[in-house]
């Protein structure tokens, strides 16, 4: 693997560090989990994109840079170095968009991508129901046809800032005497302000309120919002869930931030309560990442594709995470329990939720085991 960088993208991070360094806001936003600061967060998506910074690795058609994977993953380390915000677009970012890439039309693409890029439009993902979690397949929400398009029904769940979202895209049963519950599902994307859709507000640890879910009452989707061929919504979903847990969702540059935060604060503090080792783990593990995340880059640049080892990257971050925060509590000792709107406070609430989140952890070891090691299939 050859990790020296080409002159190419060394001007490329040279650029994204000069813009950030002048626009990123101070002090930061407010948390994008609330009104106001989904709002903010949606401005600072304007202005990302005013800079052309929004989606690098998307083709300039759409607002992108055409970035290859290398500069991507460039761009990520410059943008969490500078403190910059949580991208209250990605959903749609990395979910959404990947999908229309491989499946879309060209029309959705150009209807769908521009104001996605700009923050305009913020997408929410609304594939979990109430009795569909880990067992997606199982969903029970209902997409019957009517002249023009679909009507939707059901009930779906944990819907990252629905409350607050445009629109969402999700997983539909559309043939119920289907043989197998993996057929028979459409994916459609619909308009969360439509007649006969009501969003209601899931209390969360923190209280804040952009967290839902999303009932369905008949609701009219136009066929141009299918994506994909009818029926075939489980592999256009199933072909996208690997950008969730691999590569996009969570870029090396975070925790490499977010360790150097910790280190800063463990010299800060001038006390070791004993966890000296656990922020050199801390640090060792941000730069083990990167370099196995640089691995996988590597190989898609050269045509391969990342696939299973993506539920390793999904176990690596979300017990890295969980770790780093607890052992920034730590060292922050008594005072760390009145941190709960600043970073390290917020962050620990929210890594808790990481084993659980983009597939559970459980599920992601059941892929290892099954596709990567070869062992037999574990009993369901
Ligand atoms: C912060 C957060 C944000 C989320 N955002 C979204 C979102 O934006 N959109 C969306 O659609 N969903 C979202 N989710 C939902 C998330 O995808 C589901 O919570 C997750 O898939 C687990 O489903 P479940 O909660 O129904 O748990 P269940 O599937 O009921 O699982 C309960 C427990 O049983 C274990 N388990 C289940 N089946 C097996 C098995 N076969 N083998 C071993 N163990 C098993 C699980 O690992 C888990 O520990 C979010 C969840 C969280 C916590």
């Amino acid at each position: 693997m050859d990790l020296s960088h080409t002159a190419d993208e060394d001007r490329f991070r040279a650029r994204a560090r000069a813009w950030l360094r002048t626009h990123v806001p101070d002090p930061p936003l407010p948390s994008l989990e609330t009104r106001e600061g989904f709002a903010a967060h949606r401005a600072w998506e304007a202005e990302l994109a005013a800079g052309r910074w929004s989606v690098v690795s998307w083709p300039e058609r759409y607002g992108g840079r055409d970035a290859d994977v290398f500069r991507w993953l460039a761009f990520e380390e410059e943008y969490y170095a500078a403190g910059a915000p949580g991208r209250v677009s990605q959903n749609g970012i990395h979910l959404l968009a990947p999908t229309l890439f491989d499946h879309g039309t060209e029309e959705q693409r150009a209807r769908v991508l521009p104001p996605m890029a700009t923050g305009e439009t913020v997408w929410a993902q609304a594939w979990s129901e109430p009795e569909s979690g880990s067992d997606l397949a199982s969903l029970t929400s209902r997409a019957v046809r009517t002249d023009g398009g679909w009507l939707l029904s059901g009930q779906k769940t944990w819907s990252s800032r629905a409350a607050f979202a445009d629109r969402a895209f999700g997983i539909f049963r559309s043939d119920p005497g289907a043989d197998r519950p993996h057929l028979g599902l459409t994916y459609l994307m619909f308009d969360l302000r439509a007649p006969g859709v009501t969003v209601r507000p899931v209390g969360r640890l923190d209280g804040r309120p952009a967290f839902a879910e999303i009932f369905l009452d008949e609701v009219f989707v136009p066929d141009e919002d299918v994506i994909g061929e009818p029926g075939q919504g489980w592999r256009i979903a199933m072909s996208t869930t690997g950008n969730e847990r691999g590569l996009m969702l969570r870029s090396p540059g975070r925790f490499l931030a977010a360790a150097g935060r910790l280190l800063r604060l463990w010299r800060a503090t001038g006390e070791d309560r004993g966890v000296r080792d656990r922020v050199a783990d801390a640090v060792i593990g941000a730069r083990a990442y990167q370099l196995f995340t640089a691995g996988g880059a590597a190989r898609c640049a050269a045509g391969g594709t990342i696939g299973a080892e993506s539920s390793l990257n999904k176990l690596f971050w979300s017990r890295y995470d969980l770790a780093l925060h607890e052992t920034a509590l730590d060292l922050l000792g008594p005072e760390g329990e009145l941190d709960g709107d600043g970073e390290w406070g917020e962050g620990y609430v929210f890594s808790l939720a990481g084993p659980i989140y983009a597939g559970t952890d459980e599920i992601q070891r059941d892929i290892v085991a099954e596709r990567l090691l070869g062992l037999p299939k574990g009993r369901r």
